[in-house]
Formats: C-alpha cells, sequence, structure tokens
C-alpha cells in the first residue's frame, strides 16, 4: 500500500481500518480519516477502470420505457441547470449528451472509458473525449459542469473538483451527485450498504455533506445547493420479501426527515465559481 492510499484526500491524515475487506460479499477494504471521518478503499484497486462495472447507460438504453423517462428527466434538468455550454464528466454512453443537442445545446463529453466515450460520440454527434478532464483542450470553458455518481470513482474528490472548476466559466456551476456517506442506510446497513466499495462497483471514496463543503471551499467553488433524496436501503437484499415490504414502508415514512437532516442516499450539490 502507498501513502496516496493511506492518507486522507480532504485533510491528509492517515486512515484508520473501518470495514475488512470481505466484511460483506466482495467488498473491499476500507478506511475513515479519523480527523474529518472521510472514508475510502485501502489499498485501491490497480485497474480502477477495469474494475468499475460502468453498464448504467448501456442496460438502460436497452429498456424504451425507461429510456423514455430518463430522457424526460435530463431535459427537465438541464432546462432548470440554466443555458450555456454543458460539459458531461463521466458520460457513460451519452444519453445527456444526445437529448442537450436535441435541445439545441453546445455539450461536449469526456469518460475514462473509450469505448463508452465512441458510443456516446455515435449517439449524440457532440465531441466526447476519451480520458479524464486533463485530456480537453486547455482553453475549453463551460457554464455547467455535470458529474453524475461520478466523484465516488475516483482516487482524489479534490483533483478532480479542483479540474472541474478550472474548466467553469465565470458564474459557471458544477452540478453533481454521489452517494452520502451520511446516509441513513449506512447507518442501518453498515458493511453491507451497497455504496461502499465492491468488486462490482468500482467505488473508491465516500463523502458526507461537510466533506463536499470543505472540499468545495478549499479548491474556490461555492455551495449553491445542497441537498440528498431517498431514504432508500434499496440494497437490503438479505431477508424475505414481507420483511423487505415492511422496511420499505418504514423507509417511506423517514423520508422528509433523510432529507431535512441530509440522511438521504444521494448526496446533490450545485457548486459555483466562488
Ligand atoms: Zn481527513
Amino acid at each position: 500500500m502507498t501513502s496516496a492510499d493511506t492518507l486522507c484526500d480532504l485533510c491528509g491524515a492517515s486512515g484508520a481500518e473501518l470495514y475488512p475487506a470481505g466484511a460483506a460479499p466482495r467488498l473491499r477494504r476500507h478506511v475513515r480519516c479519523p480527523a474529518c471521518g472521510l472514508v475510502w478503499v485501502a489499498p485501491r484497486p490497480a485497474d480502477v477502470l477495469a474494475a468499475s462495472g460502468l453498464v448504467y447507460d448501456g442496460a438502460r438504453a436497452a429498456d424504451d420505457d425507461r429510456d423514455a423517462r430518463a430522457r424526460a428527466r435530463l431535459r427537465a434538468w438541464l432546462r432548470g441547470a440554466g443555458p450555456g455550454r454543458l460539459l458531461d464528466v463521466g458520460c457513460g454512453a451519452g444519453l445527456l449528451l444526445e437529448v442537450a443537442r436535441e435541445l439545441g445545446r453546445d455539450a461536449v463529453g469526456v469518460d475514462a472509458a473509450a469505448d463508452r466515450a465512441a458510443e456516446a460520440r455515435a449517439r449524440s454527434g457532440a465531441v466526447v473525449h476519451a480520458g479524464t478532464l486533463d485530456d480537453l483542450p486547455g482553453d475549453e470553458r463551460f457554464d455547467l459542469v455535470r458529474m453524475n455518481q461520478l466523484l465516488e470513482h475516483v482516487a482524489s474528490p479534490r483533483a478532480l473538483l479542483a479540474a472541474a472548476r478550472a474548466r467553469l466559466t465565470p458564474g459557471g456551476a458544477v452540478h453533481l451527485a454521489a452517494p452520502n456517506l451520511d446516509a441513513l442506510a449506512h447507518r442501518v446497513l453498515g458493511a453491507r450498504w451497497r455504496q461502499l466499495g465492491r468488486e462490482d462497483n468500482g467505488h473508491l471514496v465516500l463523502v458526507g455533506p461537510a466533506h463536499l463543503r470543505r472540499y468545495a471551499a478549499e479548491v474556490g467553488l461555492r455551495v449553491a445547493r445542497l441537498r440528498t433524496r431517498g431514504a432508500r436501503a434499496w440494497s437490503l437484499g438479505a431477508g424475505s420479501r414481507a420483511a423487505r415490504r415492511a422496511w420499505r414502508l418504514v423507509e417511506q415514512g423517514l423520508e422528509p426527515w433523510a432529507r431535512l437532516a441530509l440522511r438521504g442516499g444521494v448526496l446533490e450539490a450545485v457548486l459555483v465559481a466562488a
């Protein structure tokens, strides 16, 4: 294990073991920072991309109904997010890029997986770079940078957010969504929480609202909005059907509280150039 594996990306302290490898099926070893509470996978898998198992968009595209719903959601999101040039980081198979282009928006994508970048390019007609933010031409700036379910896949959220900050126009905004380390589901399920780093999901780091605020401040971003959604511990795969149904009812009842307490499963933030 290298020092990059053991030192906290947010504050530099040495992590201490939180969950040993295998504490739940396919769970990787997790450590937690004793100073700030950040949680990450250590040691990090050598080939993160191959381990990531990122097939969301491809799987969705096969289902017309779900595809139509996803498109409607993305159209609504785009309209709400404001005008200007869009950069979709971790664009997958390019569904957002396609929707953006249909709406006449100038949109660019980037994805670490070359085959998905190629698929996104073919599907949307947008410029899509295979690689990371560092692979974009140096002078490219955007009004809107979207990072949906990306933060948890990188070794350093700090580096990712700093790179995104550098791509913003004055007044531009980063819109991101990531699993919420402080989720009620994590509290309930512990090592069985599905968003932890497993051999089949490529998750490397988990942040909570306080971590995101501190990251943002340190890379020159201001938190314009921070909320969570979904109190569900949908990963509760064990137990009988009746038990799962009962738990679902409990979860529905907990949703309003979870939103107020920032304990929902997904963290959503809008960060603007400070
Ligand atoms: Zn820390």
